[in-house]
């Protein structure tokens, strides 16, 4: 039975990937500075560990470990990672446990280890024009992100070349390109446009309106939960190192993506333009090498993967309980039967 170690397990991706390898047959170990909000966690252990100090990772990291999942980061949606309030905090915690994941899996010779980058590492002059924005793999360098978040993903990316270039860590990279649906953060400043827009519509009035950053004429493609774990673990199964994007071509934009989820919702919904932080006008994954390396495209539409998300979403916004323990929209980590850990 192979074992794996799943870094950010108590997020929306690390989540779910649990749940993935799990019913593949894999022992699994999770990781995070905090419980799963959202979902009871299928790991075998969950340790709750501050992977910005090297001792917590060296104990979750062990040698009889086969393959690590590095999904940890300091991260969310366009007013945490965009408003440069936070950059301090993105680049020191995300590079700390980055150093800290490849020291170790270095030492501890593990077979193969996986890191997760972002679309956001790709150079704002490519994606000025909503209708033809560049993200293909290549294209990443001279780098020139529009944000910390993205240049720190991009040092991070070197930092895992560089392991493997020199100390011969069996690294694999993908460049993920804003994955949704439900378990993820869906309010508080962190969530992404997706869960943003879904919890405005739910929260919304039929003929009501909603607030909406910058034009909304910003194009964007998201890729359902599902899809991204598939990706990830047909790029483990394979030789190809990455960097890889693995995201959705059908490209949107920030209205188009609120009028899918009004029609899904069943109401009418005005939209009110307002200034906010934006990121880049214009961004698609560029899906090419992934489909000559791995085989690998998206199915699903994304008015299907909305329906998902807005069901979920909505259901917590009408939720009635005050009883968070009972409440199938509300109750934590619940009824966790593997081991739990709490790390110094
Ligand atoms: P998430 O925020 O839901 O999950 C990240 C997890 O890392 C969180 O549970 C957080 O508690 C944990 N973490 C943060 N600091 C930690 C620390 N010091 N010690 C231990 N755990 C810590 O994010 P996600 O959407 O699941 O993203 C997973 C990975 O994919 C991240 O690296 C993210 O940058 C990357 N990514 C995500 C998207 C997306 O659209 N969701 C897009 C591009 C890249």
């Amino acid at each position: 039975m192979k074992k794996a170690v799943v870094l950010g397990a108590g997020g929306f991706i690390g989540g779910q990937l649990v749940s993935s390898l799990k019913s593949l047959g894999y022992w699994v170990r999770g990781v995070d500075i905090k419980w799963h909000e959202f979902k009871k966690s299928d790991a075998d252990e969950f340790i709750i560990a501050d992977l910005r100090k090297r001792s917590s990772v060296n104990l979750v990291i062990d040698e009889t470990i086969d393959e690590v999942y590095q999904l940890a980061a300091d991260m969310g949606g366009a007013e945490y990672i965009f408003s440069g309030l936070n950059d301090a905090d993105i680049m020191h915690n995300s590079v700390m446990i980055n150093l800290n994941v490849c020291e170790v899996c270095s030492t501890k010779n593990i077979k193969k280890v996986f890191y997760s980058s972002s679309a956001c590492i790709y150079p704002e002059h490519n994606q000025l024009d909503p209708d033809n924005p560049n993200c293909e793999e290549s294209s990443a360098y001279p780098a020139n992100p529009d944000s910390e978040y993205g240049w720190e993903k991009i040092f991070s990316e070197r930092i895992y070349q560089a392991y493997n270039k020199n100390k011969g860590l069996n690294i694999r990279i993908a460049r993920f390109h804003n994955i949704f649906g439900p378990y993820g953060t869906w309010t508080g400043g962190k969530e992404k446009a997706p869960a943003a827009i879904c919890r405005k519509v739910a929260e919304a009035e039929d003929n009501g309106i909603i607030e909406l950053f910058g034009d909304g004429k910003q194009t964007r493609s998201f890729l359902y939960i599902d899809e991204c774990i598939d990706g990830i673990l047909k790029l483990m199964d394979s030789e190809f190192i990455g960097p890889v994007n693995i995201g959705s071509d059908e490209m949107v934009t920030i209205n188009q993506l609120v009028s899918y989820v009004s029609e899904i919702a069943n109401k009418n919904i005005n939209i009110k333009h307002i200034e906010g932080p934006l990121g880049v006008r214009g961004r698609n994954s560029d899906n090419n090498l992934i489909l000559e390396k791995l085989e690998w495209k998206p199915k699903l539409p994304l008015k299907e993967g909305l329906k998902s998300l807005f069901n979920w979403i909505n259901g917590k916004v009408h939720c009635q309980c005050d009883n968070d323990i009972v409440c199938i929209h509300h109750r934590p980590d619940y009824n966790y039967s593997g081991i739990e850990y709490f790390s110094g």
